[in-house]
């Protein structure tokens, strides 16, 4: 085979003269007569290749039947390009390879879309031909990026004493957090293994058995309904530290994120320590618990003046025993009305009735609903938002939790439409002291906010049993653009501890001993006070590029029905393989014959949607 002396990302000017071999990929063929044009692509870039009909007669017959994405091999000599035809947008754009051989070394066929313009492709073909899709710049940058962000990561943990271990995949299922992905033992019949949600447990038996700092680069799996900020598996930056408190971890992963930072984005400023916000006051605040800081319109209360006020919405809310919240956005009172109709649908796509608009203009309140609120609660409400002419408020009113939601969104759409997000900005924050139970209305019990394992507040240890929703968490968030990037939190290192927690979680005795026996057994074993956090790869990589879907990071995604087009899987396997591990398919009635054939199911749509709208089951575990 041709041996290549340089990729198609080398040649500069220093090269001019010299015979070099080129090989890689024709993204691109133009055909002018008697010369040929070809751009040769590898991963490290584009080379023009020039070939002329009266040197190269061979070279330019092979030239001209050339299809796009093909493999070929060329050797020439590099010149300088004639003055006025340089590319600077090419690193290689001031020099071209004159051909003088050239070898297809593999045709491709034609194309299912053109590799060079495949933005505008739908998402699922592209998805098929992953391998095609990964040919693009953008995709291998990400890629590229991503390599770097693990191997500053890696770098500063061995540097900061962390060692990387790797736990088993094929593990137990435990009942709590999100749903399993399943694998039936063959040795075992009738028994699953379980595919880890996170190495939680793991690496808390790491810390009993002396490790000190761990570390893992951690696929985790979490059979969930996917968006853009989840697939069925990711992986963590997962870290757990023995003999820390809570401020040595924040300052740990500080630290780490600037050093990743420092070695992939120099560019871009951000400051430490990170802002924390209380779990209480993002609610309150921004309506959700991963709220997006690059900019402000914080949201405020107006329930009290609002809810005996004329306006039916506002007091039937109030009555039914919801809130009324809203925020202010400077500046947008001009907002066309088709624009506050989308800013309707938002709020409903939250489970709200609606939104109230009232727009600011020479001092005076205009707004459909104006007339059902008094002068004085007009100006009331000026004040409370300290609201300006040309100002546009916001207003939702009903249920607590919906209100929130509806909030956020707009807020995410506002910040959007009035130019307020800045793509460059890297809004890093911190979120503590969340709750450590949230109630489970359908179980009728306490549900871990974070997880089974993360440790109460000391100082609230006495309200476990008589006031749980009071109890504060040792646990926290790191956010980032409104992006959740990741959650820790200091673990409950004492059996006794741990089988109380178990028991407000609705756990009896039996089954927390048969779900969890074999963790507080081993707390019974010299466990040292640890804590940790866990960081996702694909999201962290996501916001460092740019992008609003972790798919876009991630070599080989699956669709938002879980499936991987390119392999496609899942995909039914024969009857003997099931026999072996003791499996009977039992379809539901409505699963469909092609499914069933092997046959490749139909292209699940996928589309793109903002993160953070509802909460985020991959921080279960
Ligand atoms: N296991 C947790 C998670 O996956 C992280 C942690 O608590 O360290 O979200």
């Amino acid at each position: 085979m041709v041996q290549r002396t340089h990729s198609c990302g080398a040649l500069r000017e220093t090269e001019v003269g010299d015979t070099v071999t080129l090989a890689g990929w024709v993204r691109a063929c133009r055909d002018h007569g008697r010369v040929v044009f070809v751009d040769l692509s590898d991963r490290e870039g584009v080379t023009q290749v020039v070939v002329d009909v009266r040197t190269s007669p061979e070279a330019f017959a092979v030239a001209r039947e050339l299809r796009a994405e093909s493999v070929i091999a060329v050797s020439g000599v590099v010149r300088q390009r004639p003055r006025g035809t340089e590319n600077p947008a090419l690193a290689t754009g001031s020099v071209e390879l004159t051909a003088e051989e050239m070898v297809v070394l593999n045709p491709a066929q034609a194309l299912p879309f053109p590799v060079d313009d495949a933005s505008r492709v739908d998402d699922a073909l592209r998805l098929r031909y992953r391998y095609l899709d990964l040919r693009r710049e953008a995709l291998r940058g990400n890629l590229r990026l991503r390599h770097r962000v693990v191997k500053a990561m890696r770098d500063h943990l061995d540097e900061a004493s962390f060692l990387e271990v790797e736990t088993p995949l094929l593990t137990r299922s435990t009942p709590e957090g999100a749903r399993d992905y399943l694998v039936p033992s063959r040795v075992h019949p009738g028994e699953f293994y379980a595919l880890p949600q996170s190495p939680q447990q793991m690496k808390q038996l790491l810390m009993v058995a002396g490790l000190d700092r761990y570390f893992q680069i951690a696929r985790c799996f979490r059979d969930e309904d996917l968006r853009a900020d989840r697939q069925p598996e990711f992986t963590q930056l997962d870290l757990e530290m023995s003999f820390a408190d809570q401020e040595a971890i924040l300052r740990m992963t500080e630290a780490l994120v600037m050093a990743v930072l420092r070695l992939v984005q120099p560019e871009r400023e951000v400051a430490t320590p990170f802002p924390r916000l209380t779990y209480a006051e993002s609610l309150a605040r921004y309506g959700t618990d991963k709220p997006d800081l690059r900019f402000d319109m914080s949201i405020l209360d107006c329930t009290e003046l609002l809810g005996t006020s004329g306006v039916r919405i506002f007091r039937r809310a109030v009555a039914g025993g919801g809130v009324v919240k809203g925020f202010r956005v400077a500046g947008a009172a001009s907002m066309a009305d088709e624009d506050l109709a989308v800013l309707e649908t938002v709020s409903q796509g939250y489970g709200a009735e609606g939104v109230v608009w009232l727009r600011v203009i020479d001092g005076v309140v205009r707004a459909p609903l104006a007339k059902h609120l008094t002068s004085r609660e007009q100006q009331r409400l000026l004040d409370v938002f300290g609201a300006a002419d040309d100002d546009l408020l916001l207003l939702v009113a009903g249920e607590l939790a919906v209100v929130r939601a509806a909030l956020d969104g707009l807020r995410r759409e506002m910040g959007v439409r009035q130019g307020l997000v800045d793509p460059e900005a890297l809004a890093f924050a911190w979120i503590v002291d969340f709750p450590l139970f949230k109630r489970d209305a359908e179980a009728g019990h306490w549900s871990a906010e974070h997880h089974p394992f993360t440790s109460p507040a000391p100082a609230d240890v006495a309200l476990l049993e008589t006031d749980p929703g009071a109890v504060r968490a040792c646990s926290y968030d790191l956010v980032c653009n409104g992006w959740e990037l990741g959650s820790g939190s200091l673990r409950i290192h004492q059996p006794e501890l741990q089988a109380r927690v178990l028991q407000l979680l609705g756990y009896s005795a039996d089954e927390a001993e048969a779900s969890f026996g074999h963790l507080m057994e081993a707390l019974g074993y010299g466990a040292p006070p640890h804590g940790g956090i866990a960081l996702g790869i694909d999201r962290l990589v996501a916001i460092l590029a740019g992008t609003d879907t972790i798919r876009d990071v991630m070599a080989f995604p699956k669709t938002r029905q879980a499936a991987d087009l390119v392999m496609r899987a899942p995909a039914p396997v024969p009857q003997t393989q099931l026999d072996e591990v003791h499996v009977r398919v039992v379809l539901p009635p409505q699963a469909n014959a092609d499914t069933r054939s092997g046959g490749v199911k139909p292209l699940d749509g996928e589309t793109r949607e903002v993160p953070g709208k509802r909460r985020d089951p991959q921080r279960a575990l």
